[in-house]
């Protein structure tokens, strides 16, 4: 490791190791040895395809909030919504950041994720690089883990359902839009590569490798720096060893979280009430309802994501937690998988919010039926903010450092 030869160094985003980036066979995917993630892989014409992807998202999002989301037909009266009306109705409903949660994360996060990337990839195809190229990354990096396109299309399917025995239910162009824009987002996701923002700037190391080897990855884009770097040279974020006190603040944002799943749990999270009769739901006896109902599926789905995950998520938080506290040497590849999936499965609890919102906004019919979001929704939606916060302060990083090979290159 005397001296750095021309491919780049770059550090596994999860644990650490560091590796040379070599070229691999196309289709070809590298992956740490270590703790299993997956570092970069080869895929030919990748660019191209992810601007390809992401035009059509943008296209698709327009056409989702342009034309009508769904339709509820009851006997000759016809109610047609938007997009944007699950929102709306929590706002109007008097719950203004509930709607606002449900409007930022279901359809201005995505909007700008996709037009941010774009921003990016265009000009760089062309050969040309954006202004503030690293600010934007930046941005999009953030708000990415907030764009939940796909947790609220099965909220959509599930309130779809729900509403058979109310109102015959037409689906709208909005929503095949909605449906195809989730297909061309994820496609556009999975052929991204942080390292196809920087074309001009390969990861390099050269004079500042310190010589005891300490290195430091940049989270959004992925540069190494020595141990004095603060921020990073090439996009400009700031470069920290090991997340700033990972452990207290996450274990302060688990104590939040918990505290919130309480009155989530106490209060309605909606009240039906159809021909003036009026009939609080919490989660679980909006479960009941549904087994009542026949639709075990669904019951399964509402249980599994607004109770189990959520659960599982702060005792799985909790144990990595107490593990690294212990400083513990306890397969350290299956701790880090365990955050993985903890990481991925989390969004999938808002799935319960946005079903609220849905059928807020949709059921609206006069003396026939309405359905009034409750106080519930508000607190479950706050605490699945708080765990998804909680594992984002997590640093899956700490699980290594007790491990010894910290420090050499893998080949
Ligand atoms: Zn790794
Ligand atoms: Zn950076």
């Amino acid at each position: 490791m005397a001296e750095v030869p021309d491919q780049p160094l770059i550090a596994c985003h999860e644990c650490d190791a560091l590796y040379r980036r070599e070229r691999i066979p196309d289709h070809a995917r590298a992956n740490c040895t270590r703790c299993g993630n997956l570092l970069y892989r080869e895929t030919p014409g990748a660019m191209g395809r992810c601007i390809a992807m992401y035009l059509s998202a943008l296209m698709l999002w327009v056409m989702a909030n342009a034309f009508p989301f769904l339709s509820l037909k009851v006997g000759g009266l016809i109610e047609t919504d938007y997009l944007s009306s699950g929102g709306w109705s929590l706002w109007q409903w008097g719950m203004p950041e509930l709607g606002a949660l449900v409007f930022l994360t279901s359809i201005v996060f995505p909007g700008l994720t996709i037009i941010g990337m774009l921003y990016l990839l265009i000009p760089l195809r062309f050969g040309q690089v954006p202004p503030l190229r690293g600010r934007v990354l930046r941005a999009v990096t953030a708000l990415e883990p907030w764009s939940l396109v796909g947790v609220f299309f099965l909220g959509t399917l599930i309130s779809i359902v729900k509403l058979q025995d109310l109102a015959t239910v037409i689906p709208g162009l909005g929503l095949y839009s909605f449906a195809a824009l989730l297909f061309a987002y994820t496609a556009a996701r999975a052929s991204f590569e942080r390292e196809m923002v920087w074309p001009d700037r390969p990861n390099l190391l050269n004079s500042e490798r310190t010589p005891d080897g300490q290195l430091v990855g940049c989270h959004t884009c992925g540069m190494l720096h020595g141990d004095s770097a603060h921020r990073c040279v090439r996009c400009g974020a700031p470069v920290h060893h090991r997340i700033q006190d990972s452990v207290p603040r996450t274990w302060a944002l688990l104590a939040a979280a918990t505290l919130m799943l309480i009155p989530a749990n106490l209060y309605p999270v909606m009240t039906v009430t159809k021909l003036g009769r009026g009939d609080p739901n919490t989660i679980i006896s909006g479960v009941i309802h549904l087994m009542e109902g026949g639709l075990w599926g669904l019951a399964f789905i509402v249980l599994f994501a607004s109770i189990v995950v959520p659960v599982a998520k702060l005792l799985t938080l909790g144990f990595l937690l107490v593990s690294v506290q212990n400083a513990s040497n306890w397969r350290p590849r299956d701790r880090t998988l365990l955050f993985r999936v903890t990481e991925v499965v989390g969004a999938w609890s808002m799935v319960d919010v946005f079903l609220v919102a849905l059928l807020a906004g949709l059921v609206s019919l006069g003396l026939l039926a309405t359905i009034e979001p409750g106080l519930g929704a508000t607190f479950f939606g706050a605490a699945v903010i708080l765990t998804m916060l909680a594992a984002r302060s997590f640093d899956p990083r700490l699980i290594w450092d007790r491990a010894d090979f910290s420090g050499t290159v893998h080949e």
